[in-house]
């Protein structure tokens, strides 16, 4: 198990208070790592959860709809804790309406939130990264969340799409450039995961039955599916993964 072991590391992130986030700090923290929650909403049930597991949580306030505070994020963060060896990119937004009435306005706060402020934020992460990761041998990881929709078209939900498959497109470009920086970049593609950003998908009966029905497993997944998927990216047993996609959808692709 010492290849999983995270202790010591310190691990950013974003939009920890709830869902896939939330499920994803807990994972990293129960591995052993530090956590900075990084969101707009305090994080603070998250961060009594990791406190009761014996780990440091700092709470770094930022609305990341925009790139403004993503300097300051990493700043803070390495003041706070030290040193900073993991980032998950798990923020996201989505705006559902038919392609034919999608407004601009939704087309860019998800590009923004999905895509500009992932690679952005991931840039600053990285520059701090290269850094140090060639002095302890330990490598920096950043662990990018993307979708069923990184494979897949979706519908009515046309920035999502393509913010999600840009997220896939981007994974691999900095796979490419920070790999020999010693960083690993890969992403986790969660199913239909039951938290807020899914609500009107679980209370429209008929939409919930059929996704339910076309889940090899049979169910929703739940945030702490996603954590294990995480825990095995931060890691060591991972030194060799680059530019991955990695779905955690209870069998949906397989379909
Ligand atoms: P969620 O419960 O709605 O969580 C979204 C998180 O992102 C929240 O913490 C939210 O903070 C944060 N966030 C959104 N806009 C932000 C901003 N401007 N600044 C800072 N934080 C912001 O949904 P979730 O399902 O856990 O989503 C997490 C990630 O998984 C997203 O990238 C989503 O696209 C992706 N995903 C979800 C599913 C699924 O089935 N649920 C499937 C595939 C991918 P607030 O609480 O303050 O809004």
């Amino acid at each position: 198990m010492q290849q999983f072991d995270l202790t010591g590391r310190v691990a950013v992130v974003t939009g920890a208070n709830t869902g896939i986030g939330q499920g994803i700090a807990l994972a990293l923290a129960q591995a052993g790592a530090d956590i900075a929650a990084v969101g707009r909403s305090e994080a603070s049930e998250t961060a009594a959860k990791v406190k009761a597991m014996g780990r440091r949580c700092e709470l770094v306030s930022a609305d990341l709809s925009s790139i403004a505070p993503v300097g300051d994020v990493i700043e803070s963060v390495v003041d706070r804790l030290g040193r900073l060896d993991i980032l998950v990119n798990n923020a996201g937004i989505i705006r559902r309406d038919d392609a034919l009435d999608f407004s601009e306005a939704d087309w860019d706060a998800v590009m923004d939130t999905n895509l500009k402020t992932l690679f952005f934020l991931s840039q600053a992460a990285a520059r701090h990264m290269v850094g140090w990761s060639s002095q302890d041998g330990q490598r920096g990881k950043i662990i990018n969340i993307a979708s069923m929709l990184t494979f897949q078209g979706g519908i009515r939900v046309p920035s999502y799409t393509a913010s999600k498959s840009g997220v896939g497109g981007l994974t691999k470009l900095m796979a490419n450039e920070w790999a020999p920086r010693g960083i690993n970049v890969n992403a986790i593609a969660p199913g239909y995961i039951a938290t807020n950003n899914t609500a009107a998908l679980q209370t429209d009966e008929t939409r919930n039955r059929q996704i339910v029905e076309r889940i090899p497993e049979g169910r929703w997944g739940r945030p702490e599916d996603i954590g294990g998927a995480a825990v095995f990216l931060a890691s060591r047993a991972a030194d060799y993964v680059q530019g991955q996609v990695l779905a955690v959808d209870g069998g949906w692709l397989a379909r």
